[in-house]
């Protein structure tokens, strides 16, 4: 039986050659999402950007970097997790992914979802909750509460890019970030910081 990072190549190389919405026309390189095959925790994002597509990487520009820094305060490492989004493809200027892209690429993130079997899904966004929790989902309303479905809690963030465009929000990301690393620990996905260890 193929394992989860055979599975995870496959879907891949699909996405490299899709052409099943537009967003294949104007993009320089798909990004399909990197990582741990056997994460317990993914993050899905809303779709690549500029640094993105140039690199066919996820998370890579400066969203990615204040991404991997949060991820560092709740003591997780960014090799540990897998990351991707909602569209494999850049949408044109940096807009928002349409219904009709998000759906046309959701066999894949399924597909990503299935294979790696993560215990936790942080959403990034709206569109990824809205795509993974419930159509009508409210970020605004709803963010930072986890919600179990199907076997994976899910926890939905305001996307990074959000704390970039308005300083002001920083402290909501962090304090999403925060609930993300309480529910780890909760469940002993990671050990909790600042308190004294036996092993270390
Ligand atoms: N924002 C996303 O949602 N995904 C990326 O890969 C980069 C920025
Ligand atoms: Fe295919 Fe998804 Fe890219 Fe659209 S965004 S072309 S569905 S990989």
């Amino acid at each position: 039986m193929a394992d989860s990072a055979e599975i995870l190549e496959w879907i891949h190389s699909l996405v490299v050659g899709c052409r099943r919405c537009s967003l294949s026309q104007s993009r320089r390189n798909t990004v399909a999402g990197e990582g741990n095959p056997t994460a317990d925790l993914m993050l899905v994002g809303e779709g690549p950007g500029a640094a993105e597509d140039a690199q066919g990487r996820p998370f890579v520009g400066p969203s990615g970097r204040l991404l991997t820094s949060l991820l560092a305060e709740i003591g997780v490492r960014r090799e540990e997790v897998f990351i991707t989004s909602v569209v494999k493809c850049r949408p044109p200027a940096n807009r928002e992914p349409k219904e009709e892209e998000i759906a046309a690429c959701s066999d894949y993130l399924l597909g990503q979802i299935a294979a790696i079997k993560p215990k936790i899904i942080a959403t990034l966004g709206r569109h990824a909750a809205q795509a993974l929790i419930a159509p009508d989902f409210s970020i605004t309303r709803s963010h930072g509460k986890p919600y179990f479905q199907e076997g994976i809690l899910f926890v939905p963030m305001f996307h990074p890019a959000y704390a970039l465009h308005d300083q002001s929000q920083r402290e909501v990301v962090k304090e999403d970030m925060q609930a993300l690393g309480d529910l780890m620990v909760k469940n002993g996905l990671i050990r909790p910081r600042g308190g004294t260890s036996e092993e270390d």
